[in-house]
């Protein structure tokens, strides 16, 4: 089978790789469609040489057809759509059986990140692992849900976002543009800040009231010329250390900032500006599995432009530009497709 390989810094491979088979408890999936994410942009620029060794297959925004079952595995025929989650969690510990397994910290290797992922023809995911794509959605629109999709939606539903609410998205990326979409189908008013003109024009084409350049000056007092008291609540999803210490200046006292984004410098906001105005802060990380079933019910229901994050569809043959491409960022998401 045909499937990407890291052969050093900023190097991808497309390479013919032996057909993988089902384990126990496993499925086998002929992917339709892999997108690239930020987080392989990690590997990407610097894989560690056991990644690259190992010829690691990335990719973790998997979503295709099931085309054979493993020992062992009961609910699931070839034929089955599935969209794979890559955080492969235990499903014994109180998190996971409290149904936030998200959070779980008896892990095994994830797919694109230890274990061969999605950036190939065929893979094989743990059935615990993998979720029903319904026939409304694409499997394009499965691979963008699987990942960034649900890490968008989360926060919002731990922010309660709705009517009444004005929120404000900083870092208008894929999960920004998706957590933009997500507020307004609820009800809420949208404000994005970004420094990419055409990221902000697209947030704006897509509904936001208004966008904000942070590099033309104070995020604060641009915010406040359009919402006086500030923002009720902030998708932080750039992960860039300016966003957060403006946070006390865009969110209203009392008001709540999720924070979505990674970075790798440590969190640095005023101190002073979070307990003067009563902000309460919280990390969000993917989404719970359980989730899964609601977040396509509700990107049906809505009609949500998944799509409208997604710059390039490309073959698999086109790998290595697909990630040059991504590590530019010059356009949008980057959707590998195997038709
Ligand atoms: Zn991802
Ligand atoms: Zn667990």
């Amino acid at each position: 089978m045909r499937a990407l390989s890291l052969t050093g810094e900023r190097t991808i491979a497309v390479q013919d790789k032996p057909e993988p088979e089902p384990g126990p408890g496993e499925l086998l999936i002929r992917l339709r469609a892999s997108a690239i994410c930020g987080s392989d942009l990690h590997l990407y620029r610097r894989a560690p040489q056991a990644y690259i060794d190992r010829a690691v297959t990335p990719g973790h925004e998997g979503s295709g057809d099931v085309v054979g079952v493993g020992e062992g595995v009961t609910g699931w025929a070839p034929g089955d759509r599935a969209v794979v989650y890559f955080r492969r969690t235990c499903w014994e510990c109180d998190d996971c059986r409290s149904g936030n397994n998200q959070v779980c910290a008896v892990i095994r290797p994830g797919y694109g990140f230890g274990a061969h992922g999605s950036d190939a023809e065929l893979m094989t995911a743990d059935a615990s692992a993998s979720m029903r794509l319904p026939d409304g959605l694409s499997a394009r629109e499965g691979a963008i849900l699987a990942c960034q999709g649900g890490t968008a939606y989360a926060p919002l539903v731990r922010l309660g976002a709705g009517g009444r609410d004005r929120v404000a998205v900083s870092g208008l990326g894929p999960v920004g543009l998706l957590a933009a979409q997500f507020a307004l189908a609820m009800g809420a008013e949208v404000v994005g800040i970004d420094p990419v003109a055409e990221r902000r024009a697209l947030a704006e084409s897509l509904g936001a009231s208004a966008t904000i350049d942070p590099t033309a000056g104070d995020v604060g007092p641009a915010l406040k010329a359009i919402w006086p008291h500030g923002a009720d609540k902030l998708v932080e999803a750039s992960g860039a250390t300016p966003a957060h210490e403006a946070i006390p200046a865009v969110v209203r006292p009392r008001g709540t900032a999720a924070l979505v984004g990674l970075g790798t410098e440590p969190f640095q906001t005023s101190l002073n500006g979070i307990t003067r105005w009563d902000i309460n802060l919280f990390g969000s990380t993917i989404y719970p599995q359980t989730m899964w079933d609601e977040l396509c019910d509700f990107v049906q229901r809505k009609s949500i432009d998944l799509g409208a994050v997604v710059s390039h569809d490309l073959s698999i043959e086109e790998g290595p530009r697909g990630f040059q491409l991504a590590d530019e960022a010059a356009g949008g998401k980057i959707c590998f497709h195997f038709d």
